[in-house]
């Protein structure tokens, strides 16, 4: 029988398992059966990483951005040499068809290894000359060792997001990335030992969040914490990390409006709308998950969804053909389930999927998997907790609207504000609509389109902070006001 795979901390430069001995199930979801485990690492095992970080701060933060921008370009560099390893091992651990993960997790992985690499020799210091008696100028000091915490959704892309702009500026990193689908960021830390990065810059810490990631926010020497995932984490991160006077940044959940005007151009405007509804199985906080639509296109709308969404059928992730594939897991499709009986009882209608595929439409290797149908569901109001609370998963609802008014106070009215989708030819009508949709990012006739110089993060329960370009850099720097008097004889 072949052993199971073990991935590896990444602690000083040394690939190791956790103090403990202790191990994780590391479970495909596309087949339901255990593949590789993960270090069930605990409190030494985050002490010793911290330590190693801090050992290397002063020689990575004093070493000139050149090198250090070297060292990120190499880390890119090795990434795009694996990108079809990279792609068929994200697609095991997260059930994301392979075709998504090669086109768009690991080569925007890269990229975010890339921008901020070339983005930290581009940054600029502040500097004022006051009243003809000082000059201010503001020097940007990195804070010393980040805490970086990723969520599972896209688990290497959003990893690098964080890592990236800590590394270029001078921190080192502890991170610690979802249990649930570690190993992008195991293999990514066996690439930064080829890659020559000095020991102890990376660390890599796998384990649960309520041990290994607890344990990162909560100690002492780690003064910068970015965290990606859930709002209700992201608050009990909030509750360890505020009384402690860190720096914070949180990027959480999102319950996306998707806002198509009678003027829009209908087929484009449905193009858009089912891939933000379905890709990656709904799982990415940027879904549109509440679709409104101007009462007169209402029914073609509708129409118009439900026969896309035949073209979303669940497929064995591996198959470079298949578009929609399964679920992270088993609890997390429990979850959704729950919701669609939610949805249901509040009087929804379910116009397509709402079920897990027959077993015989699935390849046999897949038959045990995580699978749900893309579902779209009408007839409920925009107060109704489907249409309220985040549900992470393959689920969209579809409202209509008659006015401009009531559709922003609709698409206000969640404790969310991560980003809102607005679909119409009328000019005027984006620019207005756009300033009032409570959303960290806007999109007009367009979605997931990414500009990585711009400031990203979300309003009300979606987060705190922003993320992105020199916000990013700023992030993980203290910033100092040096002010020098100058004489006039
Ligand atoms: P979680 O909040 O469950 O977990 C995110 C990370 O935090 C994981 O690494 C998790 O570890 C860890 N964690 C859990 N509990 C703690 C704790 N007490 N202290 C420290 N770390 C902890 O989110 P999911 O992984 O389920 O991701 C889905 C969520 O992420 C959705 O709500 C989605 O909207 C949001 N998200 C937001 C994005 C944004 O940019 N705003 C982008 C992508 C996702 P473990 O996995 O081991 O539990």
């Amino acid at each position: 029988m072949a052993t199971m795979e073990q991935l590896a901390n990444l602690i000083n430069g040394q690939q190791v398992s956790a103090h403990s001995g202790k191990w994780l199930d590391n479970v495909e979801p596309a087949t339901g059966a255990v593949y590789s485990q993960i270090p069930h690492s605990d409190q030494t095992d985050i002490n010793a990483a911290v330590t190693a970080a801090n050992n290397a701060f002063a020689e990575w933060s004093a070493m000139p951005v050149a090198k250090r921008s070297a060292h990120l370009q190499a880390l890119a560099d090795l990434l795009e040499e694996n990108l079809e390893d990279f792609a068929h091992a994200e697609s095991i651990d997260t059930g994301k068809p392979v075709s998504l993960a090669r086109t768009v997790d690991i080569p925007r992985a890269v990229a975010n290894l890339r921008f901020f690499a070339a983005a930290v020799a581009h940054t600029q210091s502040d500097a004022y000359f006051t009243d003809n008696h000082a000059i201010n100028y503001t020097l940007r000091k990195p804070v010393g060792v980040a805490g970086c915490i990723s969520p599972w959704n896209l688990p290497l892309y959003l990893f690098t997001w964080k890592i990236a702009p800590a590394l270029a500026i001078g921190c080192t990193v502890v991170g610690k990335p979802s249990e649930i689908t570690p190993m992008t960021a195991h293999k990514l830390g066996a690439l930064t030992i080829d890659a020559g990065f000095p020991q102890g810059v990376l660390n890599i810490v796998h384990g649960s969040g309520a041990t290994a990631g607890a344990a990162l926010v909560e100690h002492p020497d780690v003064p910068a914490i970015s965290f990606t995932g859930g709002t209700v984490t992201g608050q009990a991160i909030a509750r360890t990390a505020g009384p402690m006077l860190k720096k914070l940044a949180l990027e959480l959940g999102g319950k996306n409006p998707f806002i198509v005007f009678e003027d829009a151009n209908m087929p484009e405007a449905l193009d858009h709308a089912i891939r933000a509804a379905f890709t990656n199985q709904g799982q990415i906080c940027l879904c549109g998950s509440r679709i409104f639509v101007q009462r007169s296109r209402y029914d073609e709308f509708v129409a118009g969804m439900i026969e896309r969404a035949q073209d979303f059928k669940p497929g064995d992730p591996l198959d470079h053909e298949t578009r929609f594939g399964s679920l992270v897991s088993a609890e997390h499709k429990q979850k959704v389930c729950s919701y669609i009986q939610l949805a249901k009882d509040e009087g929804g209608t379910i116009e397509c999927g709402g079920k897990e595929p027959d077993a015989d439409a699935l390849p046999p290797r897949v038959r045990g998997g995580c699978f749900l149908e893309p579902t779209i569901i009408t007839g409920l109001n925009a107060q109704c907790r489907t249409n309220q609370e985040e549900i992470f998963g393959p689920v969209t609802t579809i409202m209509p609207f008659d006015h401009e008014e009531e559709v922003l106070q609709r698409a206000n009215g969640t404790p969310y504000g991560l980003a809102a989708m607005l679909w119409t030819n009328d000019l005027d009508r984006a620019h207005r609509i756009a300033g009032q949709l409570d959303a960290g990012t806007v999109w007009v006739n367009c979605w997931l389109l990414r500009d990585l110089r711009v400031p990203f993060g979300g309003m009300k329960q979606s987060g705190l902070g922003r993320e992105g370009g020199t916000e990013a850099l700023h992030f993980f720097t203290e910033p100092k006001n040096i002010c020098i008097r100058v004489r006039h004889n």
